[in-house]
């Protein structure tokens, strides 16, 4: 932690958050991820403390219930709430849903901010963002062949969707189709809301990933939209404006995303340091005297550190000047804290030996899912290239 970007309301907001996951949310942990089943009730009854301890809303602004906090306030909790798997579902400000929340909150009608922001908002109902398709590299999103077509006042959609991110469960997509091919290429889709009620909308499977296909929450859907029908009002924004839309919610997200992968590099270390000075090799004798071993933690704490002031120095910007700014940093912290996170928890998994491969501590569940932090919101790649083109644009003047 670092004291650098706390305000004076922020403080007190904390160290109630902080309290509560120690005393009730990493008690649920136990029998995470595979008895989803049972702790997802116990999860909406946290949420009823929750409420009533009135932290609900971490990230919602006032209009809605919510706290009002900025980016950099919020940026803070959300790493307290990443040191669980759990503690972000508890507050409701997961992801997919806070994206969609923001999104819908910034862009939507009266209609939708009605029918589908307010109970998101409240937590009761979930909701999915489909937008890659797997015919089309997702690295260049203009290649969409889910289409939207204009029939009266009903859009009526055809697509393939993958990677649909907690779609089991959900009660709506935002559907990112074309319904304007005529346009140039960035101007071609759309967003769209689609209950997950509305016939043709199918989802074909929760895709195994990394050997886990999971359920709810939890889970990344395969899905078909056939004939699908909405309404003109589940529009978002206008019609041909999905991808300026999409920066808008992929800004904060990447916020919201880095900070929770502080959280967990928080908690990797925290672990490691608490085992490596428990295990003895020989009597008297424990993994933290290793030299080895003390290099990788404090290398770990040097990295984490960095990463986290990255992170928040970008959330900063974004407050202050908009996302489209900060466009350099969000690149860099979005390659760069990955990295970091996967090493921290690769050390800590070693030093935890046959442990850290057993699902008896989170670390190899984190391992294997927060991987794909190397892929989604724009590949390390992508993000290094975006980065590298605006550094040459600051020589070329
Ligand atoms: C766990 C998980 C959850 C996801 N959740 C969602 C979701 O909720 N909704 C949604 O719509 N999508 C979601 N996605 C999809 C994700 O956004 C895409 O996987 C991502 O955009 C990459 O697209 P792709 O898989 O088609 O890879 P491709 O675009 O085919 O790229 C493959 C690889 O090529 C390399 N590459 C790409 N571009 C370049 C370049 N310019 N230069 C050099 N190398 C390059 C990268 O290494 C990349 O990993 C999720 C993915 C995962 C793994």
């Amino acid at each position: 932690m670092t004291d650098l970007f706390l305000t004076p309301r922020l403080k007190p907001i904390l160290e109630q958050v902080q309290k509560f996951m120690r005393e009730e949310i990493l008690p649920l942990e136990q029998n995470f991820p595979h008895d989803w089943a049972n702790i997802a009730p116990a999860l909406e009854a946290k949420r009823t403390k929750i409420r009533a301890l009135g932290l609900w809303g971490l990230h919602l602004p006032a209009t809605l219930g919510g706290m009002g906090l900025s980016l950099t306030e919020f940026g803070q909790l959300s790493e307290v709430l990443a040191t669980s798997p759990l503690g972000h579902y508890a507050f409701c400000a997961q992801a997919p849903d806070i994206g969609n929340t923001e999104l819908l909150h910034q862009f939507g009608t009266e209609y939708q901010h009605h029918t589908f922001l307010q109970p998101l908002a409240a937590g009761k109902i979930r909701s999915c963002f489909a937008m890659t398709e797997p015919e089309f590299a997702g690295s260049n999103p203009t290649n969409l062949a889910t289409s939207a077509v204009l029939e009266g006042e009903e859009y009526v959609i055809n697509g393939h969707k993958w990677y649909t991110s907690s779609a089991d469960g959900a009660s709506f997509a935002i559907v990112m189709a074309v319904t304007n091919p005529e346009n140039a290429p960035h101007a071609r889709a759309s967003m769209l809301i689609v209950p997950t009620d509305t016939a043709g909308f199918r989802i074909v499977r929760n895709i195994s990933v990394m050997g886990e296909a999971g359920t709810g929450w939890l889970s990344h859907a395969e899905v078909m939209f056939e004939n699908c029908r909405v309404p003109q009002t589940h529009l978002i924004g206008e019609a041909g404006k999905g991808f300026n839309l999409a920066q808008h919610r992929l800004g904060p997200g990447r916020i919201h995303h880095c900070m929770r992968w502080v959280g967990i590099a928080e908690r990797a270390l925290d672990m490691m340091i608490r085992y490596a000075m428990k295990r003895e090799l020989n009597k008297g004798e424990t993994l933290a005297q290793q030299q080895v071993i003390q290099h990788w933690i404090a290398e770990s704490r040097a990295n984490i550190n960095a990463a986290r002031l990255m992170v928040l120095d970008t959330a900063r910007r974004i407050d202050a000047q908009g996302a489209a700014s900060a466009r350099s940093e969000i690149s860099a912290i979005k390659f760069f804290v990955p990295k970091i996170m996967l090493e921290v928890l690769d050390r800590a998994l070693q030093v935890h030996g046959g442990l850290g491969m057993s699902d008896d501590t989170l670390l190899a569940y984190w391992y294997r899912h927060e991987r794909a932090s190397r892929i989604y919101d724009g590949a390390d790649e992508v993000h290094k290239t975006a980065l590298a083109k605006q550094i040459f644009k600051g020589y070329e003047k």
